[in-house]
């Protein structure tokens, strides 16, 4: 046998589970009609889900907790109980109530989603997988999510808590992300025909409470006998991962320039790329070259005023997906009648919870302004870009 050949042969291996002991969806449904969470966006046992809140909460949770979108989910489904009433409402106001949640590509694909839903659909969700990624930021994770919970189908939707539990399953020796396909596959072959929904969300469940990164709890886990890497005593050494490359550290200057009748200079990111629509300070660019004793010269110049610069003490730093971000950060006040820079405005401060504040711009503003503070949601320091233009990321958080 060649040395390839005992490779393929020992991979193959790892994933060939004795017939009696491959795992049974329904020993996974039987322990989730026991454990399942009560969930705010959850349809109770025995009722039928609304295509809507499944929706909305499979884009909330993309890359976020369950704990951090909670809060979100609820106010807005107060505030926009039907898909029709989310796409009538203008984009600003669906922004304002998404700040802090991060990721903010997702409100604007979502805002474009339920427009395209009222006009291709006349206001019903689509029930078929290949239908629902047509629409804007539903990538296929969501799509098969929604297909799956929402109507039932027998599609395979792969989180990361599903390809943890998946990859555990049978010792999968490939390394992702080049193993997305096979584990793909993999859980395909476990949907089963009846209660496809439950079965979705009882694989996001396990993976969520039981087969969990660190220390998983298999003595409590309905698919403890069928699980290879249980067998094998390191269930924590899967998935296999390939080494990641950081992205470079970028450095910049903000600048918060306040008015002595309590405004502060603000403007709005352009409507594409990273925080697009969102409001900001005025930043300098952010490049991994960039010189902090030049910082003033990208500093916005005032009609009327000649700004006293202050550099505040320290710096804000910010980690998002691609990079980590470093800012300096400059005040000054001027009078009140200076008039605000061509595409800038001024904002009151006490009104600053009700803009479109993405959490870099939260720290900004608690840095040099910490008697105005807004709250951070709780997500940590990260926040994302942006992955892709019109479809959204597919990795869902716990
Ligand atoms: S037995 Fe342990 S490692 Fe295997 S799926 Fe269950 S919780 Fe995960």
């Amino acid at each position: 046998m060649t040395v390839a050949a005992g490779t393929a042969r020992r991979k193959r291996a790892s994933v060939e589970t004795p017939k009696t002991q491959r795992p049974q969806a329904a020993d996974l449904l039987a322990w989730y009609d026991r454990h399942r969470r009560a969930l705010p966006w959850r349809a109770p046992p025995g009722t039928t889900p609304d295509p809507y809140r499944v929706w909305l909460s499979e884009i909330m949770l993309q890359q976020t907790t369950v704990k951090a979108v909670a809060p979100y989910f609820a106010r807005f489904i107060a505030r926009w109980p039907q898909v029709r009433a989310l796409a009538a409402s203008p984009l600003d106001d669906v922004l304002k109530l998404w700040a802090g949640l991060g990721y903010y590509a997702r409100a604007r694909n979502l805002h474009a989603c339920a427009r395209a839903v009222v006009e291709r659909h006349n206001g019903e969700f689509p029930a078929s997988e290949a239908a629902l990624a047509d629409l804007p930021g539903i990538g296929p994770y969501t799509a098969a999510a929604i297909a799956a919970i929402a109507f039932d189908a027998p599609a395979a939707a792969v989180d990361g808590n599903v390809e943890r539990v998946v990859a555990r399953l049978y010792a999968l020796a490939d390394a992702l992300p080049a193993a997305k396909p096979r584990l793909r596959a993999l859980t395909q072959a476990l949907v089963p025909r009846a209660r496809a929904g439950d079965f979705a969300q009882a694989l996001m469940d396990l993976g969520a409470t039981i087969c969990t990164p660190k220390k998983p709890a298999c003595a409590l886990c309905p698919w403890s006998d069928a699980c290879a890497a249980r067998r094998r005593g390191d269930p924590e050494t899967f998935p296999v991962k390939a080494p990641k490359a950081e992205g470079r550290q970028r450095r910049g200057a903000a600048f918060v320039v306040t008015r002595a009748d309590g405004q502060l200079l603000m403007r709005s990111r352009p409507p594409k790329g990273l925080l697009g629509g969102m409001t900001e300070v005025p930043t300098s660019e952010w490049r991994h070259d960039f010189d902090d004793e030049e910082a003033l010269a990208h500093a916005p110049t005032l009609a009327r005023a000649t700004p006293r610069w202050r550099r505040v003490g320290g710096t804000v730093r910010h980690v998002f997906t691609h990079f980590p971000l470093q800012l300096v950060v400059y005040v000054a006040t001027v009078g009140t009648t200076t008039p605000a820079p061509s595409g800038m405005r001024w904002v009151a401060l006490d009104t600053l919870a009700g803009e479109a504040l993405p959490n870099l711009m939260r720290k900004v503003v608690a840095h040099a302004l910490p008697e105005h503070a807004l709250p951070e949601p709780r997500r940590g320091d990260v926040m994302a870009a942006p992955k892709q233009s019109s479809k959204q990321s597919s990795r869902r958080a716990t």
